[in-house]
């Protein structure tokens, strides 16, 4: 969320090239709509430009930016040659962090699109979600678990103190016993911030922080609610308050649209980008985009910015984000998201396909949860 030169440098840029651009969407300083256009189908391109702390562009949000405005222009040049269609390129602040995506898409910013496209940089092996499996994330949820109890002296009078570290390890050992009546994809790590100032008094505070994961939003919030019944119980054990605390709005996992994406890999193929096939595999990390994902039909496609692999989130990727390579490889997807977009405006039978598996989509989520 302090993305203010990024923010502003796009927005100028897309007002040069005629755009209107809305500012402080959903109360966040540095998002922003810009649009263009005024009637027919409505297709968005979600530009990033969060760094990470202390290492910068390590996730290549930079080429994120450029991929999702050059889209833009792209698209809009069809508009201004006479097809009829909408172009909003949003940007979308904290994506490492706060997820601004999350907080957008729950003011409703994403709502009445009609696609919604972007694309993310990595390694060699970087595909575009074609199939059915691929494309996945994990909802995520962070919260602060703390335990509020009553100090005393751990030898003098103990019987007089309340432990909040008892119901904090109370606590810790009920999410780790509630993992084996999970589905595999469930996921609870945390860390225990708060545990006391001295050995030699009652602990009257403790507390944790902890990231819950699931395949489904849905299923994530059932087992929140199991996580939070262990928290009241070992508070009940212990005589302590008890206090949990969303620290961050929930990411959703993501709902890859394969039809979106089908059209946007056959573009890239025209262009003659050479990706491997994607193929299904369990997700592991998590993104905001996921938000915006059961929010409009959604692609994110990923693209190479360097020969080879390498650990993600680190200066390598600092490097690479600032290669021809990658400058080279950024406007070739940004062209077969704009071309994506001229289908989707001019191609009604698209549209329509897009919005069945979308609905499709929803459908086997919340039968899921
Ligand atoms: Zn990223």
């Amino acid at each position: 969320m302090q993305e203010f030169k990024c923010s502003a440098a796009c927005v100028d840029f897309l007002q040069s090239h005629g755009f209107e651009v809305e500012r402080n969407v959903s109360g966040l300083k540095t998002a922003f709509a810009a649009r263009t256009g005024d009637s027919g189908p409505s297709v968005a391109f979600l530009a990033e430009y969060d760094a990470l702390a202390g290492i910068g562009h390590g996730c290549g949000h930079n080429l994120i930016a450029i991929a999702n405005i050059a889209a833009g222009l792209g698209l809009k040049a069809a508009i201004d040659q006479g097809r009829s269609g909408r172009v909003i390129v949003f940007g979308t602040p904290a994506e490492e962090s706060f997820g601004g995506k999350a907080i957008m898409a729950k003011a409703g910013a994403f709502d009445g699109i009609d696609a919604a496209l972007g694309a993310h940089p990595g390694t060699s092996d970087a595909t575009c979600p074609t199939v059915e499996g691929s494309g996945r994330s994990l909802a995520r949820q962070e919260f602060l678990v703390a335990f509020h109890g009553k100090p005393a002296h751990a030898a003098a009078d103990p019987y007089n103190g309340i432990n909040a570290l008892d119901a904090l390890t109370l606590f810790y050992n009920g999410v780790s016993a509630l993992r084996q009546q999970t589905s595999t994809d469930a996921r609870f790590h945390g860390i225990i911030t708060d545990g006391g100032d001295a050995p030699n008094i009652i602990p009257h505070y403790a507390a944790t922080k902890y990231r819950a994961r699931a395949a489904t939003i849905g299923y994530m919030e059932t087992l929140i609610e199991k996580v939070r019944r262990i928290g009241e119980g070992a508070a009940l054990m212990t005589g302590c308050r008890f206090e949990f605390v969303r620290t961050v709005e929930p990411y959703f996992d993501m709902i890859t649209n394969h039809t979106l994406a089908r059209q946007v890999k056959r573009h890239l193929d025209e262009l003659g980008f050479e990706q491997p096939e994607a193929t299904a595999s369990e997700p592991a990390g998590s993104t905001d985009w996921g938000n915006t994902s059961y929010a409009a039909p959604s692609v994110e496609t990923s693209f190479p910015i360097m020969e080879g692999t390498c650990t993600w989130h680190s200066q390598a990727v600092v490097d690479a984000s600032d290669s021809e390579l990658a400058y080279a490889n950024t406007i070739t997807v940004a062209k077969a998201l704009a071309l994506t977009g001229i289908d989707l405006i001019s191609n009604p039978a698209l549209l329509v396909e897009v919005r069945q598996e979308f609905d499709r989509s929803l459908q086997q989520r919340a039968a899921i949860a």
